[in-house]
């Protein structure tokens, strides 16, 4: 937009909620304008941001210089990584729970999305821990390149659909490893009606947020009728502190947190295994 009115380059401050010196990356888009007219954009971190606004308004004439050495490198193969406990009378009635294996260059990505995958991993093994055997076949999916184009979501679903595979739910984690307060559902009316009878079991815990809403970019392509998708909602507060910034890092992980999470998600996988989802249960009769 700036670029339309003369602009060579364009500065972003970055969107996190605390003053620090840590730049947030992510992707640029530039709509339908033509590649000539493109012009590089780049995030400043917030402290300094305050001293290029302090800097223009003592004086309007300003130079600002940026230099950028950000490429792109070509494609290489790379996969998903999953594992699965084979349910004991719905084997072929599939639960999935995710988190993304990529992260941005700048820190090692431990919240985006280092917690989100020790978690899907962690159902499995407290479900294994408890002594459950569960009914239906749970499955950890790993999914790898979320941040530059979706493309082990969009594998996963393309190869489930292709293998006629029956998903019955699907559950990321990939918003933070912080305190769980709930999650957000992406289903039908029915389908929501049914999780909504079990949220007083969540309510002792104050993990009981439960809405109507978007789920998880990895478990997004999965979408189809009969089908429930859900994103564990973790305490925003400090996530973008972090994301996508050279301070996503291990010792930000809480790890009493995180291990919170795990639960939450374990407690709900548990529901689904337990009572499956309302259509499916019709069509068993
Ligand atoms: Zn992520």
């Amino acid at each position: 937009e700036a670029g339309k009115y003369g602009a060579v380059g364009v500065i972003v401050r970055s969107v996190n909620l605390r003053l620090d010196d840590y730049p947030h990356t992510g992707s640029m888009s530039y709509g339908d304008t033509p590649v000539k007219n493109r012009i590089p954009a780049a995030a400043i971190s917030t402290n300094g941001a305050e001293l290029l606004s302090t800097a223009l308004k003592l004086n309007p004439k300003t130079k600002f210089f940026f230099k950028q050495n950000c490429k792109q490198y070509n494609d290489v193969q790379s996969y998903n990584v999953i594992g699965e406990i084979k349910g004991s009378t719905y084997p072929n009635e599939i639960i999935v729970v995710g988190g993304h294996l990529d992260s941005w260059d700048l820190g090692d990505g431990s919240h985006d999305d280092g917690a989100g995958v020790v978690q899907s991993m962690d159902v499995l093994r407290l479900i294994k821990a408890s002594g459950y055997k569960p009914k239906r076949t749970i499955r950890a999916v790993l999914f790898m390149n979320e941040e530059n184009g979706l493309r082990g979501g969009n594998k996963y679903a393309e190869v489930a659909k292709s293998k006629r595979e029956n998903h019955i739910f699907a559950l990321e984690s990939d918003a933070g490893g912080f305190s769980p307060r709930g999650f957000s559902f992406d289903c039908s009316t029915e389908n929501y009606e049914q999780i909504n009878s079990w949220r007083n079991l969540f309510k002792p815990y104050l993990i009981h947020l439960f809405e109507k809403g978007g789920s998880g970019a990895d478990v997004g392509p999965l979408k189809k009728d009969n089908i429930v998708l859900a994103g564990l909602r973790p305490d925003s507060q400090r996530y973008f502190d972090h994301h996508h910034a050279a301070n996503d890092t291990f010792e930000h992980v809480n790890k009493r947190e995180l291990e919170l999470g795990a639960a939450t998600m374990t407690s709900l996988v548990y529901l689904f295994d337990k009572y499956g989802i309302v259509s499916s249960k019709k069509i068993k009769g």
